[in-house]
Protein backbone atom coordinates (compact mmCIF):
# COMPACT_ATOMS: atom_id res chain seq x y z
CA UNK A 1 0.00 0.00 0.00
CA UNK A 2 1.45 3.46 -0.92
CA UNK A 3 2.36 5.49 2.05
CA UNK A 4 2.11 9.03 2.71
CA UNK A 5 5.66 8.90 3.34
CA UNK A 6 6.96 7.68 -0.31
CA UNK A 7 4.74 10.13 -2.03
CA UNK A 8 6.60 13.15 0.17
CA UNK A 9 9.66 11.52 -0.83
CA UNK A 10 9.06 11.35 -4.30
CA UNK A 11 7.37 14.58 -4.99
CA UNK A 12 10.81 16.34 -2.80
CA UNK A 13 13.12 14.92 -4.95
CA UNK A 14 11.71 16.01 -7.93
CA UNK A 15 11.95 19.28 -6.80
CA UNK A 16 15.67 18.73 -5.48
CA UNK A 17 16.51 17.81 -8.98
CA UNK A 18 14.95 20.96 -10.21
CA UNK A 19 12.30 19.52 -12.47
CA UNK A 20 11.06 22.85 -13.22
CA UNK A 21 7.23 22.14 -13.33
CA UNK A 22 5.38 19.71 -12.18
CA UNK A 23 1.16 19.16 -12.67
CA UNK A 24 -1.03 17.98 -10.14
CA UNK A 25 -4.29 17.34 -11.07
CA UNK A 26 -6.97 16.83 -7.93
CA UNK A 27 -9.96 18.27 -6.41
CA UNK A 28 -7.55 17.73 -3.45
CA UNK A 29 -6.22 21.17 -3.22
CA UNK A 30 -5.39 21.16 0.26
CA UNK A 31 -4.62 18.10 0.83
CA UNK A 32 -1.58 18.97 -2.09
CA UNK A 33 -1.57 22.20 -0.22
CA UNK A 34 -0.32 20.95 3.10
CA UNK A 35 2.00 18.18 1.70
CA UNK A 36 4.03 21.06 -0.43
CA UNK A 37 4.12 23.17 2.68
CA UNK A 38 5.36 20.43 4.62
CA UNK A 39 7.83 19.13 2.26
CA UNK A 40 9.27 22.52 1.50
CA UNK A 41 10.15 23.43 5.32
CA UNK A 42 11.43 19.75 5.95
CA UNK A 43 15.29 19.90 5.37
CA UNK A 44 15.71 16.51 5.73
CA UNK A 45 13.75 15.75 3.09
CA UNK A 46 14.39 18.59 0.27
CA UNK A 47 18.13 20.02 1.73
CA UNK A 48 17.24 23.59 0.91
CA UNK A 49 14.27 25.43 2.48
CA UNK A 50 12.04 27.15 0.33
CA UNK A 51 8.84 29.86 0.73
CA UNK A 52 6.04 28.68 -0.80
CA UNK A 53 3.87 30.99 -2.59
CA UNK A 54 0.21 30.44 -3.86
CA UNK A 55 -1.44 31.85 -7.23
CA UNK A 56 -4.84 32.45 -7.52
CA UNK A 57 -6.91 33.55 -10.82
CA UNK A 58 -9.15 36.12 -8.27
CA UNK A 59 -5.92 37.36 -6.42
CA UNK A 60 -2.66 36.61 -7.82
CA UNK A 61 0.24 35.72 -5.78
CA UNK A 62 -1.06 35.91 -2.07
CA UNK A 63 1.04 36.42 1.19
CA UNK A 64 4.54 36.90 2.28
CA UNK A 65 7.34 37.96 0.40
CA UNK A 66 4.92 38.15 -2.75
CA UNK A 67 5.58 42.14 -2.51
CA UNK A 68 2.94 44.45 -3.89
CA UNK A 69 3.05 43.88 -7.37
CA UNK A 70 -0.44 43.01 -9.12
CA UNK A 71 0.13 39.84 -10.65
CA UNK A 72 -3.50 38.44 -11.50
CA UNK A 73 -2.28 38.57 -14.47
CA UNK A 74 -0.61 35.11 -15.92
CA UNK A 75 2.48 36.82 -17.78
CA UNK A 76 2.94 39.59 -14.52
CA UNK A 77 2.80 36.20 -12.22
CA UNK A 78 5.26 34.29 -14.44
CA UNK A 79 7.56 37.47 -14.32
CA UNK A 80 7.40 37.66 -10.54
CA UNK A 81 8.62 33.95 -10.68
CA UNK A 82 11.65 34.96 -13.02
CA UNK A 83 12.37 37.27 -10.90
CA UNK A 84 11.78 35.77 -7.46
CA UNK A 85 15.03 36.00 -5.70
CA UNK A 86 15.13 33.31 -2.73
CA UNK A 87 14.53 29.63 -2.75
CA UNK A 88 10.62 28.78 -3.85
CA UNK A 89 7.79 26.85 -4.91
CA UNK A 90 5.22 28.57 -6.64
CA UNK A 91 1.73 26.80 -6.61
CA UNK A 92 -0.37 28.09 -9.50
CA UNK A 93 -4.05 26.96 -9.09
CA UNK A 94 -5.92 27.76 -12.04
CA UNK A 95 -3.28 27.96 -14.96
CA UNK A 96 -4.67 25.04 -16.78
CA UNK A 97 -7.00 27.81 -18.42
CA UNK A 98 -4.49 28.94 -20.23
CA UNK A 99 -3.25 25.63 -21.77
CA UNK A 100 -6.80 25.65 -23.66
CA UNK A 101 -9.14 22.30 -23.73
CA UNK A 102 -12.50 22.27 -23.19
CA UNK A 103 -13.44 24.52 -25.74
CA UNK A 104 -10.85 27.18 -25.12
CA UNK A 105 -8.33 28.80 -26.67
CA UNK A 106 -4.61 28.09 -25.19
CA UNK A 107 -3.13 31.27 -24.60
CA UNK A 108 0.17 31.32 -26.53
CA UNK A 109 1.48 34.41 -24.98
CA UNK A 110 1.56 32.27 -21.53
CA UNK A 111 2.96 28.39 -22.94
CA UNK A 112 5.78 30.65 -24.58
CA UNK A 113 6.86 32.64 -21.59
CA UNK A 114 6.49 29.31 -19.60
CA UNK A 115 9.12 27.44 -21.94
CA UNK A 116 11.24 30.53 -21.73
CA UNK A 117 11.45 30.53 -18.05
CA UNK A 118 12.03 26.61 -18.04
CA UNK A 119 15.74 26.70 -18.51
CA UNK A 120 15.62 29.48 -16.28
CA UNK A 121 14.49 27.84 -13.22
CA UNK A 122 16.47 25.21 -14.16
CA UNK A 123 19.73 26.82 -13.62
CA UNK A 124 18.67 29.50 -11.10
CA UNK A 125 21.02 29.36 -8.38
CA UNK A 126 17.77 29.80 -6.25
CA UNK A 127 16.06 26.58 -6.00
CA UNK A 128 12.72 27.50 -7.64
CA UNK A 129 9.94 24.77 -8.83
CA UNK A 130 6.81 25.49 -10.46
CA UNK A 131 3.67 23.23 -9.56
CA UNK A 132 0.35 23.61 -11.38
CA UNK A 133 -2.78 22.80 -9.52
CA UNK A 134 -6.00 22.12 -11.25
CA UNK A 135 -8.58 19.72 -11.02
CA UNK A 136 -7.71 18.56 -14.72
CA UNK A 137 -5.16 17.32 -16.81
CA UNK A 138 -4.36 19.80 -19.62
CA UNK A 139 -1.42 19.46 -21.40
CA UNK A 140 -0.51 21.97 -23.96
CA UNK A 141 1.36 20.40 -26.82
CA UNK A 142 4.25 22.87 -26.59
CA UNK A 143 4.89 22.15 -22.65
CA UNK A 144 4.62 18.54 -22.80
CA UNK A 145 8.60 17.98 -22.81
CA UNK A 146 8.72 20.74 -19.63
CA UNK A 147 5.54 19.55 -17.24
CA UNK A 148 6.28 16.37 -14.95
CA UNK A 149 2.65 14.97 -14.32
CA UNK A 150 2.12 14.08 -10.67
CA UNK A 151 0.14 11.34 -10.23
CA UNK A 152 -1.40 12.44 -6.70
CA UNK A 153 -3.16 8.95 -5.26
CA UNK A 154 -6.46 8.69 -3.57
CA UNK A 155 -6.46 8.98 0.03
CA UNK A 156 -4.09 5.67 1.72
CA UNK A 157 -6.55 3.12 4.21
CA UNK A 158 -4.27 5.19 7.03
CA UNK A 159 -5.71 9.08 6.17
CA UNK A 160 -8.88 7.73 5.93
CA UNK A 161 -9.14 5.87 9.04
CA UNK A 162 -7.05 9.59 10.47
CA UNK A 163 -10.31 11.25 8.98
CA UNK A 164 -12.66 8.42 10.64
CA UNK A 165 -11.19 8.13 14.35
CA UNK A 166 -10.95 12.37 14.33
CA UNK A 167 -14.96 12.24 13.35
CA UNK A 168 -15.46 9.75 15.90
CA UNK A 169 -13.64 11.39 18.66
CA UNK A 170 -15.40 14.94 17.82
CA UNK A 171 -18.76 13.49 17.97
CA UNK A 172 -17.96 11.09 20.81
CA UNK A 173 -17.04 14.33 22.85
CA UNK A 174 -20.59 16.47 21.88
CA UNK A 175 -22.08 12.72 22.58
CA UNK A 176 -24.58 13.37 19.42
CA UNK A 177 -24.16 10.26 17.37
CA UNK A 178 -24.25 7.00 19.17
CA UNK A 179 -20.90 5.21 18.18
CA UNK A 180 -20.80 1.21 18.06
CA UNK A 181 -18.01 0.09 16.28
CA UNK A 182 -15.21 -2.19 17.17
CA UNK A 183 -11.82 -1.93 15.53
CA UNK A 184 -12.17 -4.58 12.80
CA UNK A 185 -15.31 -3.01 11.90
CA UNK A 186 -14.10 -0.03 11.76
CA UNK A 187 -11.46 -1.48 9.33
CA UNK A 188 -14.38 -2.74 6.93
CA UNK A 189 -16.00 0.98 6.80
CA UNK A 190 -12.24 2.79 5.93
CA UNK A 191 -12.22 -0.06 3.18
CA UNK A 192 -15.68 0.79 2.10
CA UNK A 193 -14.64 4.60 1.18
CA UNK A 194 -11.24 3.48 -0.54
CA UNK A 195 -10.98 5.25 -4.01
CA UNK A 196 -12.72 8.38 -2.94
CA UNK A 197 -11.25 11.97 -1.69
CA UNK A 198 -10.35 12.75 1.69
CA UNK A 199 -13.80 15.12 1.32
CA UNK A 200 -15.92 12.53 -0.34
CA UNK A 201 -15.20 9.84 2.47
CA UNK A 202 -15.66 12.18 4.94
CA UNK A 203 -19.14 13.54 3.60
CA UNK A 204 -20.09 9.62 3.33
CA UNK A 205 -19.00 9.21 6.62
CA UNK A 206 -21.17 12.37 8.22
CA UNK A 207 -24.12 10.95 5.82
CA UNK A 208 -23.81 7.48 7.43
CA UNK A 209 -24.02 9.06 11.07
CA UNK A 210 -26.52 11.25 10.47
CA UNK A 211 -28.97 9.14 8.37
CA UNK A 212 -29.97 7.66 11.81
CA UNK A 213 -27.76 9.06 14.67
CA UNK A 214 -25.66 6.07 14.31
CA UNK A 215 -22.26 4.60 12.73
CA UNK A 216 -22.35 0.68 12.92
CA UNK A 217 -20.85 -1.83 10.89
CA UNK A 218 -24.50 -1.59 8.91
CA UNK A 219 -23.51 1.88 7.65
CA UNK A 220 -21.13 -0.12 5.08
CA UNK A 221 -23.50 -0.34 3.01
CA UNK A 222 -24.23 3.58 2.85
CA UNK A 223 -20.52 4.16 2.24
CA UNK A 224 -20.31 2.06 -0.73
CA UNK A 225 -23.79 3.45 -1.92
CA UNK A 226 -22.40 6.42 -1.81
CA UNK A 227 -19.21 5.27 -3.59
CA UNK A 228 -20.70 4.34 -6.28
CA UNK A 229 -22.93 7.24 -6.43
CA UNK A 230 -20.08 9.08 -6.74
CA UNK A 231 -17.88 6.45 -9.20
CA UNK A 232 -21.10 7.00 -11.26
CA UNK A 233 -20.31 10.64 -11.72
CA UNK A 234 -17.43 10.07 -13.50
CA UNK A 235 -19.14 8.53 -16.63
CA UNK A 236 -15.80 6.81 -17.25
CA UNK A 237 -16.12 3.74 -14.18
CA UNK A 238 -18.49 2.04 -13.42
CA UNK A 239 -18.84 -0.12 -10.21
CA UNK A 240 -20.77 -3.61 -11.22
CA UNK A 241 -22.65 -4.77 -8.48
CA UNK A 242 -24.38 -8.32 -9.75
CA UNK A 243 -24.69 -11.36 -8.25
CA UNK A 244 -23.94 -13.57 -11.49
CA UNK A 245 -21.32 -16.54 -10.67
CA UNK A 246 -19.62 -18.69 -12.63
CA UNK A 247 -22.58 -21.22 -12.59
CA UNK A 248 -24.20 -18.53 -14.70
CA UNK A 249 -21.53 -19.44 -17.16
CA UNK A 250 -22.20 -22.48 -19.59
CA UNK A 251 -18.77 -24.03 -20.76
CA UNK A 252 -15.51 -22.23 -21.19
CA UNK A 253 -14.04 -24.38 -18.29
CA UNK A 254 -10.37 -24.14 -19.62
CA UNK A 255 -10.79 -20.21 -18.92
CA UNK A 256 -12.54 -21.35 -15.15
CA UNK A 257 -9.99 -23.52 -14.74
CA UNK A 258 -7.08 -20.93 -15.26
CA UNK A 259 -9.11 -18.05 -13.21
CA UNK A 260 -10.05 -20.91 -10.48
CA UNK A 261 -6.28 -21.13 -9.86
CA UNK A 262 -5.12 -17.72 -9.18
CA UNK A 263 -8.00 -17.26 -6.83
CA UNK A 264 -6.21 -15.83 -3.76
CA UNK A 265 -3.69 -14.74 -5.49
CA UNK A 266 -3.45 -11.73 -4.11
CA UNK A 267 -3.22 -13.00 -0.95
CA UNK A 268 0.30 -12.87 1.48
CA UNK A 269 -0.10 -16.74 1.42
CA UNK A 270 0.71 -16.22 -2.45
CA UNK A 271 3.45 -14.50 -1.76
CA UNK A 272 5.24 -16.83 -0.04
CA UNK A 273 5.35 -19.21 -3.08
CA UNK A 274 6.86 -16.31 -5.07
CA UNK A 275 4.22 -15.53 -7.09
CA UNK A 276 3.51 -12.48 -8.51
CA UNK A 277 0.07 -10.71 -8.47
CA UNK A 278 -1.84 -11.65 -11.87
CA UNK A 279 -1.82 -9.06 -14.33
CA UNK A 280 -4.71 -9.60 -16.60
CA UNK A 281 -6.64 -11.66 -19.66
CA UNK A 282 -7.66 -10.32 -22.84
CA UNK A 283 -10.66 -12.05 -23.62
CA UNK A 284 -11.76 -12.14 -27.70
CA UNK A 285 -13.87 -14.02 -29.96
CA UNK A 286 -17.11 -14.42 -31.18
CA UNK A 287 -19.78 -11.99 -29.90
CA UNK A 288 -22.32 -12.71 -27.62
CA UNK A 289 -20.56 -16.45 -26.57
CA UNK A 290 -19.67 -14.80 -23.00
CA UNK A 291 -17.15 -12.74 -22.76
CA UNK A 292 -19.03 -9.98 -20.85
CA UNK A 293 -20.56 -12.54 -18.72
CA UNK A 294 -17.39 -14.50 -17.69
CA UNK A 295 -15.89 -11.09 -16.70
CA UNK A 296 -18.75 -10.39 -14.41
CA UNK A 297 -18.73 -13.37 -12.81
CA UNK A 298 -15.11 -13.43 -11.50
CA UNK A 299 -15.41 -10.32 -9.26
CA UNK A 300 -17.76 -13.27 -7.05
CA UNK A 301 -15.41 -15.50 -7.68
CA UNK A 302 -12.86 -13.80 -6.44
CA UNK A 303 -14.97 -11.77 -3.92
CA UNK A 304 -13.15 -8.38 -5.63
CA UNK A 305 -14.70 -5.40 -6.35
CA UNK A 306 -15.35 -4.68 -10.11
CA UNK A 307 -15.25 -1.55 -12.01
CA UNK A 308 -16.36 -1.16 -15.68
CA UNK A 309 -14.17 1.37 -17.47
CA UNK A 310 -15.82 2.33 -20.76
CA UNK A 311 -12.79 3.33 -22.62
CA UNK A 312 -15.30 4.62 -25.58
CA UNK A 313 -15.76 7.50 -23.24
CA UNK A 314 -12.19 7.72 -22.22
CA UNK A 315 -11.51 9.52 -25.95
CA UNK A 316 -15.04 10.96 -26.34
CA UNK A 317 -13.94 14.63 -25.50
CA UNK A 318 -17.65 14.69 -23.73
CA UNK A 319 -16.55 14.67 -20.28
CA UNK A 320 -12.73 15.56 -19.21
CA UNK A 321 -9.72 15.60 -20.94
CA UNK A 322 -8.60 12.26 -22.14
CA UNK A 323 -5.36 12.20 -20.25
CA UNK A 324 -6.71 12.75 -17.15
CA UNK A 325 -9.60 10.43 -17.87
CA UNK A 326 -7.42 7.43 -17.89
CA UNK A 327 -5.21 8.51 -14.62
CA UNK A 328 -8.00 8.96 -12.79
CA UNK A 329 -9.25 5.50 -13.97
CA UNK A 330 -6.71 3.89 -13.03
CA UNK A 331 -6.35 5.40 -9.79
CA UNK A 332 -9.48 4.61 -8.77
CA UNK A 333 -9.01 1.25 -9.38
CA UNK A 334 -5.71 1.02 -7.76
CA UNK A 335 -7.60 2.96 -4.63
CA UNK A 336 -9.86 -0.25 -4.10
CA UNK A 337 -7.02 -2.31 -4.75
CA UNK A 338 -6.97 -5.55 -4.85
CA UNK A 339 -9.74 -5.07 -7.32
CA UNK A 340 -10.61 -5.85 -11.06
CA UNK A 341 -10.34 -3.48 -14.01
CA UNK A 342 -12.73 -4.69 -16.66
CA UNK A 343 -12.01 -2.85 -20.11
CA UNK A 344 -15.17 -3.53 -22.44
CA UNK A 345 -14.76 -3.31 -26.27
CA UNK A 346 -10.81 -2.37 -25.57
CA UNK A 347 -10.28 -2.13 -29.09
CA UNK A 348 -12.72 0.67 -29.49
CA UNK A 349 -10.34 2.85 -27.28
CA UNK A 350 -6.95 1.36 -29.11
CA UNK A 351 -8.23 0.73 -32.68
CA UNK A 352 -5.33 2.83 -35.02
CA UNK A 353 -3.34 4.23 -32.27
CA UNK A 354 -0.88 4.86 -34.74
CA UNK A 355 -2.90 6.49 -37.22
CA UNK A 356 -5.52 8.78 -35.27
CA UNK A 357 -5.19 12.43 -36.38
CA UNK A 358 -5.39 13.43 -32.83
CA UNK A 359 -1.79 14.78 -32.14
CA UNK A 360 -0.80 11.68 -30.25
CA UNK A 361 -2.94 11.97 -27.71
CA UNK A 362 -4.29 8.02 -28.56
CA UNK A 363 -0.82 6.88 -28.74
CA UNK A 364 0.43 9.04 -25.48
CA UNK A 365 -2.38 7.77 -23.44
CA UNK A 366 -2.04 4.52 -24.80
CA UNK A 367 1.62 4.23 -23.89
CA UNK A 368 0.86 5.58 -20.49
CA UNK A 369 -1.59 2.23 -20.51
CA UNK A 370 1.09 -0.14 -21.31
CA UNK A 371 3.50 1.05 -18.99
CA UNK A 372 1.15 0.89 -16.32
CA UNK A 373 0.07 -2.36 -17.38
CA UNK A 374 3.79 -3.81 -17.24
CA UNK A 375 4.88 -2.09 -13.74
CA UNK A 376 1.42 -2.02 -12.19
CA UNK A 377 2.67 -2.61 -8.68
CA UNK A 378 -0.82 -2.69 -7.17
CA UNK A 379 -2.85 -5.91 -6.81
CA UNK A 380 -5.58 -4.35 -10.12
CA UNK A 381 -6.44 -7.00 -12.18
CA UNK A 382 -6.95 -6.03 -15.92
CA UNK A 383 -9.87 -8.37 -17.91
CA UNK A 384 -9.99 -6.21 -21.47
CA UNK A 385 -12.59 -8.09 -23.87
CA UNK A 386 -12.77 -7.77 -27.29
CA UNK A 387 -14.56 -8.72 -30.59
CA UNK A 388 -12.71 -7.02 -33.43
CA UNK A 389 -9.35 -7.77 -32.26
CA UNK A 390 -7.61 -7.39 -35.42
CA UNK A 391 -6.62 -4.00 -35.41
CA UNK A 392 -5.82 -4.11 -32.09
CA UNK A 393 -2.05 -2.78 -31.79
CA UNK A 394 0.41 -5.78 -31.15
CA UNK A 395 2.28 -3.68 -28.29
CA UNK A 396 -0.68 -4.80 -26.14
CA UNK A 397 -0.76 -8.22 -27.24
CA UNK A 398 2.86 -8.93 -26.77
CA UNK A 399 4.67 -10.97 -23.54
CA UNK A 400 4.45 -9.14 -20.03
CA UNK A 401 0.91 -7.40 -20.62
CA UNK A 402 -1.43 -10.03 -20.38
CA UNK A 403 -1.18 -13.10 -18.23
CA UNK A 404 -2.64 -15.04 -21.42
CA UNK A 405 -5.14 -14.29 -24.18
CA UNK A 406 -8.02 -16.26 -24.64
CA UNK A 407 -10.35 -16.94 -27.51
CA UNK A 408 -13.77 -18.03 -26.98
CA UNK A 409 -15.09 -19.57 -29.96
CA UNK A 410 -18.96 -20.83 -30.68
CA UNK A 411 -20.33 -23.11 -28.03
CA UNK A 412 -19.19 -27.46 -28.54
CA UNK A 413 -21.93 -29.17 -28.26
CA UNK A 414 -21.49 -29.91 -25.13
CA UNK A 415 -21.55 -25.97 -24.14
CA UNK A 416 -24.53 -25.73 -25.66
CA UNK A 417 -25.85 -28.28 -23.28
CA UNK A 418 -24.63 -26.30 -20.05
CA UNK A 419 -25.85 -23.01 -21.75
CA UNK A 420 -29.20 -24.23 -22.27
CA UNK A 421 -28.81 -25.77 -18.63
CA UNK A 422 -28.43 -22.28 -17.49
CA UNK A 423 -30.90 -20.35 -19.07
CA UNK A 424 -33.51 -22.82 -18.71
CA UNK A 425 -32.75 -23.46 -14.88
CA UNK A 426 -33.11 -19.69 -14.45
CA UNK A 427 -36.42 -18.85 -15.72
CA UNK A 428 -38.65 -22.44 -15.31
CA UNK A 429 -39.06 -21.97 -11.65
CA UNK A 430 -42.80 -22.37 -11.23
CA UNK A 431 -44.37 -26.06 -11.86
CA UNK A 432 -47.46 -24.15 -13.61
CA UNK A 433 -45.22 -23.25 -16.35
CA UNK A 434 -42.80 -26.01 -16.96
CA UNK A 435 -45.71 -28.48 -16.54
CA UNK A 436 -44.02 -31.49 -18.05
CA UNK A 437 -41.01 -30.29 -19.73
CA UNK A 438 -38.11 -31.73 -17.52
CA UNK A 439 -34.46 -30.16 -18.10
CA UNK A 440 -32.93 -33.45 -18.52
CA UNK A 441 -29.83 -34.89 -20.42
CA UNK A 442 -32.27 -35.97 -23.38
CA UNK A 443 -33.42 -32.73 -23.81
CA UNK A 444 -30.59 -30.61 -23.33
CA UNK A 445 -28.80 -33.29 -25.90
CA UNK A 446 -31.63 -33.04 -28.66
CA UNK A 447 -31.70 -28.77 -27.98
CA UNK A 448 -27.76 -29.02 -28.50
CA UNK A 449 -28.19 -30.98 -31.92
CA UNK A 450 -30.78 -28.13 -33.65
CA UNK A 451 -27.99 -25.72 -32.55
CA UNK A 452 -25.20 -26.28 -34.07
CA UNK A 453 -23.40 -22.87 -34.75
CA UNK A 454 -25.02 -20.90 -32.30
CA UNK A 455 -23.67 -18.56 -30.03
CA UNK A 456 -24.68 -18.17 -26.12
CA UNK A 457 -26.95 -15.19 -26.67
CA UNK A 458 -28.76 -17.24 -29.59
CA UNK A 459 -29.65 -19.97 -27.35
CA UNK A 460 -31.02 -17.30 -24.10
CA UNK A 461 -32.68 -16.38 -27.31
CA UNK A 462 -34.47 -19.62 -27.79
CA UNK A 463 -35.54 -19.94 -23.94
CA UNK A 464 -37.10 -16.52 -24.07
CA UNK A 465 -39.30 -17.14 -27.45
CA UNK A 466 -40.24 -20.80 -26.68
CA UNK A 467 -41.31 -19.31 -23.58
CA UNK A 468 -43.21 -16.80 -25.82
CA UNK A 469 -44.96 -19.12 -27.42
CA UNK A 470 -46.44 -20.90 -24.35
CA UNK A 471 -47.15 -17.48 -22.45
CA UNK A 472 -49.11 -15.83 -25.48
CA UNK A 473 -51.19 -19.28 -25.41
CA UNK A 474 -51.44 -19.40 -21.78
CA UNK A 475 -50.43 -22.81 -21.34
CA UNK A 476 -47.16 -24.62 -19.88
CA UNK A 477 -44.38 -24.86 -22.14
CA UNK A 478 -43.06 -27.75 -24.45
CA UNK A 479 -40.14 -29.29 -26.08
CA UNK A 480 -41.92 -28.03 -29.25
CA UNK A 481 -42.10 -24.24 -28.43
CA UNK A 482 -37.90 -24.46 -27.95
CA UNK A 483 -37.56 -26.86 -31.35
CA UNK A 484 -39.57 -24.96 -32.95
CA UNK A 485 -37.74 -21.48 -32.49
CA UNK A 486 -34.30 -23.72 -32.89
CA UNK A 487 -35.89 -24.01 -36.45
CA UNK A 488 -36.39 -20.50 -37.03
CA UNK A 489 -33.28 -18.69 -36.00
CA UNK A 490 -30.75 -17.89 -38.90
CA UNK A 491 -27.39 -17.92 -36.13
CA UNK A 492 -24.87 -14.94 -36.48
CA UNK A 493 -22.37 -17.57 -37.65
CA UNK A 494 -23.93 -18.22 -40.61
CA UNK A 495 -24.77 -14.70 -41.46
CA UNK A 496 -21.28 -13.69 -40.94
CA UNK A 497 -19.40 -16.69 -41.68
CA UNK A 498 -16.47 -15.11 -43.16
CA UNK A 499 -15.84 -12.88 -40.20
CA UNK A 500 -15.76 -15.46 -37.82
CA UNK A 501 -13.54 -17.17 -40.01
CA UNK A 502 -11.26 -14.67 -40.21
CA UNK A 503 -10.93 -14.21 -36.39
CA UNK A 504 -10.62 -17.54 -35.91
CA UNK A 505 -7.47 -17.72 -38.12
CA UNK A 506 -6.44 -15.09 -35.42
CA UNK A 507 -6.96 -16.65 -32.47
CA UNK A 508 -4.96 -19.70 -34.06
CA UNK A 509 -1.62 -17.93 -33.40
CA UNK A 510 -2.26 -15.51 -30.88
CA UNK A 511 -4.48 -17.18 -28.25
CA UNK A 512 -5.57 -19.89 -26.40
CA UNK A 513 -9.08 -21.74 -26.51
CA UNK A 514 -10.99 -21.00 -23.34
CA UNK A 515 -12.77 -24.57 -24.58
CA UNK A 516 -10.82 -27.28 -22.76
CA UNK A 517 -9.47 -29.95 -25.00
CA UNK A 518 -11.96 -32.46 -23.76
CA UNK A 519 -15.27 -30.69 -24.83
CA UNK A 520 -13.56 -29.72 -28.05
CA UNK A 521 -12.55 -33.04 -28.99
CA UNK A 522 -15.91 -34.15 -29.61
CA UNK A 523 -16.85 -31.04 -31.61
CA UNK A 524 -16.72 -32.18 -35.67
CA UNK A 525 -19.25 -29.93 -36.76
CA UNK A 526 -19.22 -27.52 -39.50
CA UNK A 527 -21.57 -24.85 -40.03
CA UNK A 528 -22.06 -25.17 -43.77
CA UNK A 529 -23.59 -21.93 -45.67
CA UNK A 530 -24.16 -22.03 -49.04
CA UNK A 531 -20.83 -20.79 -50.35
CA UNK A 532 -18.44 -21.04 -47.17
CA UNK A 533 -17.66 -23.37 -44.42
CA UNK A 534 -16.38 -21.59 -41.50
CA UNK A 535 -15.69 -23.89 -38.84
CA UNK A 536 -13.91 -27.08 -39.65
CA UNK A 537 -11.31 -25.76 -37.57
CA UNK A 538 -11.78 -24.26 -33.97
CA UNK A 539 -10.25 -21.36 -32.69
CA UNK A 540 -7.31 -20.77 -30.57
CA UNK A 541 -4.55 -23.18 -29.24
CA UNK A 542 -5.17 -26.23 -27.12
CA UNK A 543 -3.80 -25.88 -23.67
CA UNK A 544 -5.13 -26.80 -20.59
CA UNK A 545 -5.42 -25.00 -17.66
P1 LIG B 1 -19.99 -11.13 -25.47
O1 LIG B 1 -19.46 -10.26 -24.39
O2 LIG B 1 -19.10 -12.30 -25.77
O3 LIG B 1 -20.37 -10.41 -26.72
P2 LIG B 1 -22.13 -11.58 -23.64
O4 LIG B 1 -21.38 -12.10 -22.48
O5 LIG B 1 -22.56 -10.16 -23.58
O6 LIG B 1 -21.33 -11.81 -24.97
O7 LIG B 1 -23.40 -12.50 -23.89
C1 LIG B 1 -24.70 -11.98 -24.05
C2 LIG B 1 -25.69 -12.85 -23.28
O8 LIG B 1 -25.77 -14.14 -23.87
C3 LIG B 1 -25.28 -13.09 -21.85
O9 LIG B 1 -25.74 -12.08 -20.99
C4 LIG B 1 -25.93 -14.43 -21.56
O10 LIG B 1 -27.26 -14.26 -21.18
C5 LIG B 1 -25.87 -15.14 -22.88
N1 LIG B 1 -24.65 -16.00 -22.97
C6 LIG B 1 -23.62 -15.85 -23.82
N2 LIG B 1 -22.68 -16.80 -23.61
C7 LIG B 1 -23.12 -17.54 -22.58
C8 LIG B 1 -22.58 -18.66 -21.87
N3 LIG B 1 -21.40 -19.20 -22.20
N4 LIG B 1 -23.31 -19.15 -20.84
C9 LIG B 1 -24.50 -18.62 -20.50
N5 LIG B 1 -25.06 -17.59 -21.14
C10 LIG B 1 -24.38 -17.03 -22.17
Amino acid sequence: MEKKIDRERLMANLFKARFPFLYVATWEEDRVLSLIHSIASNQELIKTERKVLTWKLTTGFEGEGTGRADTKSAIKALEMIENYQSPAIFVLQDFHIFFGGEGRQPDHQVIRKLRDISSKLKHSSNPKNVVFLSPVLILPHDLEKDITIFDFNLPTFNEIKEILDEMIAVNKQSGRIEISLNEEEKEKLVNAALGLTLSEAENAFARAMVEDGKLSIKDVEVVLGEKEQIIKKTEILEFINNRLNMKDVGGLENLKRWLRKRNKSWLESAQKYGLPAPKGVLITGVPGCGKSLISKAISEMWQLPLLRLDIGKIFSGLVGSSEENMRKAIQTAEAIAPSILWIDEIEKGFNGVNSSGDGGTTSRIFGHFLTWMQEKEKPVFVIATANNISSLPTELLRKGRFDEIFFVDLPTHRERIEIFRVHLEKRLKDPEIYGNFQINQDNLNTLAGLTEGFVGAEIEQVVINGLFEAFYEERSVTMNDFEKICKQIIPLSVTQAEQIKSIRDWANVRAVAATPFEDRSEYSESVETADSDISTSRGGRTIDF
